[in-house]
């Protein structure tokens, strides 16, 4: 071992969620020494959080008759991006997604369903793979056979600068459980840690919008940005969509799992700070255009508006629109009475008698209010929104009592990162690739362009998972050639 490292492996992968276990599990397939260095006491990042995987002509679609082409994925992601998308990434993606299919189920992943995330959602490929247990157990099948591999894992070991020597990249300097510094040698590192969703500064400095302070997390703790800083420090460039955040409108304080928070996405009424009627609540179906939205708006928030009648078709009849597998769509919201009532107790959902008794509550002019309301009304009972041209959903809001629910920006995952080639190689400022380092996961950019596409639901897992063998096969054959030089 040299001396200036304290260990030494092929191949130290950073950050322990989907792409990096991923990464970590082919790497060792093909015979490298592997380290795997998770920030956090456990591993998963925001991949624990998923719910499945795109893939394009897999088995498991072909088998239960769903016919999504390679072709038709591939024009999707340039088309959604006006083509800002970096094909040449988006085209390894989409050939090699199916593959990633077969690999989990090598590991013991086992397929439920192949669904679309919102059935009313025009244009939605059929592509979104749920394994038992989602993605979670998926994670916990990577990292047994990593370890049956001898893949060392080491937890509350945060990386924090890659170490170059030669003109290349050779190691990385962590932190480790006992707060000592380590240095780890490696012929090749691979960076997953999974994007700056957790990092204010970084969300207002990359994104489009000021408003990183209000984001609501609901991801990984360790997503802070750090594996793109590190890259950043040994000269790696920005991928041009650095900024693209996978958004949706989400209640503070609640989970994913909440029926008041469903209640607040569906299309029905939606009102800005003003008490103004402040878009096509259609958006709502899909939650990443619906995100965008809310972090647009003046304050960063809207209030879903609702009337008794609306929690009662919710409760009786089910949700028009749910959240992934979380809550499905069509779902009875069978908890939102008892859940609102408790939120109007708490006071973090205002309920009124009357329309200007709730604007009492929310600050907001009665006047203002009472007339947004009754012009939506007009809307309804005559089938026509000539507002904002909502052609679904025209629910009017007459029923008292009525609730408001505030709906400000969560984040799931941010989707840009750094510019990386075909084969997750990081690029640097002169466009040629930094030797040794690979970039996978929410810190690699190239899949989107300014927005998460959420008609090719999976795209992001998907691409966590694949980029990340996808790098190790590469590192593989270079540390090959490496070794034959
Ligand atoms: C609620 C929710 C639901 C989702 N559902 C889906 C879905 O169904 N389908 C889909 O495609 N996508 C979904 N996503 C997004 C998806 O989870 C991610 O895009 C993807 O899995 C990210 O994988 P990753 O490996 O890039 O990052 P992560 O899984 O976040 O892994 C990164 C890891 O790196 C660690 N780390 C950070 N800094 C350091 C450091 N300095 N040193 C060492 N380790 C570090 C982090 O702690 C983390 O464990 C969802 C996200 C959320 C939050």
């Amino acid at each position: 071992m040299s001396e200036q490292f304290d260990v030494e492996y092929d191949l130290v992968v950073v950050g322990g969620g989907g792409s990096g276990l991923s990464c970590a599990v082919q790497a060792a397939q093909n015979g490298l020494s592997v380290a795997v260095l998770e920030k956090m006491p456990q591993l998963g990042g925001s991949s624990a959080f998923a719910e499945g995987h795109a893939a394009f002509e897999s088995d498991e679609q072909v088998k239960r008759g769903i016919d999504v082409s390679k072709d038709e994925a591939f024009r999707a992601y340039m088309d959604y991006s006006h083509w800002h998308a970096d094909s040449t990434i988006v085209s390894r993606f989409v050939e090699n997604a199916a593959t990633t299919i077969v690999k989990m189920r090598d590991l013991g992943a086992v397929y439920e369903e192949v669904i679309v995330t919102a059935e009313d959602q025009p244009g939605e490929l059929v592509t979104w793979h749920i394994p038992q247990g989602e993605v979670a157990r998926v994670l916990e099948l990577m990292e047994a056979r990593a370890r049956e591999l001898g893949v060392e894992i080491y937890l509350s070991t945060p990386a924090k600068e890659i170490l170059k020597a030669d003109g290349r990249v050779a190691g990385v300097v962590a932190t480790d459980s006992d707060g000592e510094d380590v240095r780890i040698g490696a012929k090749a590192v691979v960076v997953g840690t999974g994007g700056f969703a957790k990092n204010p500064e970084m969300l207002n400095k990359f994104s489009a919008w000021d408003c990183g302070a209000q984001m609501i997390n609901v991801g990984g703790e360790g997503n802070e940005g750090d594996g793109l800083q590190m890259m950043f420090d040994v000269g790696a460039k920005e991928w041009s969509s650095i900024g693209t955040l996978l958004l949706f409108p989400f209640m503070r304080g609640k989970t994913v799992m909440s029926h008041t928070n469903t209640a607040g996405f569906q299309p029905y009424l939606w009102v800005d700070r003003d008490g103004r009627r402040c878009t096509n609540e259609i958006c709502g179906l899909n939650f990443g255009n619906a995100g965008d939205v809310v972090a647009n708006l003046p304050g960063s928030f809207y209030w879903a508006v609702i009337d008794q009648a609306q929690v009662d078709h919710l409760v009786q009849d089910g949700c028009e629109v749910g959240l992934g597998v979380y809550v499905r769509t069509g779902e009875k919201l069978t908890n939102l009475p008892m859940e609102l009532a408790a939120d109007v107790e708490a006071g973090t959902v205002f309920r009124g008698e009357t329309l200007a008794e709730l604007a009492a509550g929310i600050g907001v002019s009665p006047e203002v209010l009472e007339a947004e309301v009754a012009e939506y009304n007009r809307m309804c009972h005559d089938g026509k929104d000539t507002r904002f041209h909502k052609e679904k959903y025209l629910v009017p809001v007459e029923t008292g009592p009525y609730f408001a629910i505030k709906m400000e920006p969560g984040i799931m995952v941010t989707m840009g990162g750094i510019k990386i080639d075909d084969q997750m190689r990081v690029i640097d400022q002169a466009g040629a690739p930094i030797p040794g380092l690979y970039s996978v996961g929410c810190d690699a950019g190239g899949l989107f362009g300014d927005s998460y596409i959420l008609t090719v639901p999976g795209s992001a897992n998907g691409f966590a998972l694949t980029s990340g063998w996808l790098a190790a096969d590469h590192a593989t054959q270079m540390i090959k050639e490496l070794a034959t030089v």
